[in-house]
């Protein structure tokens, strides 16, 4: 059976020597120190909403439960989120903020819970969804996420 206790307080301790991501930035996070995705412990998001042009498996009628999170830990260029993933446009929410949204989608009739980049949160996001999932959150969860494999040179 999965801790989540357990595995929510490893991920919160690798962000004193980050390696969240395969960036390994080694900044201490928790002590707010930024690195590459310039993200230290607080939470921030551009956006919080029913999202009905997702794919259409996705939003299907009832809409999927978007949450945008600010910044990013790849730079893409052609990034079409550019202002959220590399300007880090959004605004600071609280931790209990966060977990009152997911649940206030899922009140709203969204078919899931869609956070996107999420990969430099996740030890807030497991949190949040940990602490949602005590208040009730039944709903389907996924990200997305673009994995690259590293290269090499
Ligand atoms: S999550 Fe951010 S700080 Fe941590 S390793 Fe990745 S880019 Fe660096």
């Amino acid at each position: 059976m999965v801790n989540f206790k357990v595995n929510i307080d490893k991920l919160y301790s690798m962000m004193d020597k980050c390696n969240i991501c395969p960036k390994k930035c080694g900044v201490n996070r928790n002590r707010g120190q930024q690195g590459l995705c310039k993200t230290a412990d607080k939470i921030f998001v551009a956006s919080i909403n029913v999202h009905t042009g997702e794919e259409p498996p996705i939003s299907a009628k009832c809409g999927s439960g978007t949450i945008f999170f600010s910044n990013c830990t790849l730079n893409c260029v052609f990034c079409q989120n550019y202002p959220i993933s590399q300007l880090g446009n959004g605004k600071e929410i609280s931790l209990e903020s966060l977990v009152d949204s997911i649940l206030n989608l899922q009140k709203r009739g969204v078919h899931n819970i869609n956070f996107v980049t999420p990969t430099h949160y996740s030890a807030q996001i497991a949190k949040a969804v940990h602490t949602a999932k005590k208040k009730d959150l039944v709903c389907l969860l996924f990200t997305i996420v673009v994995v690259r494999k590293m290269l090499k040179h």
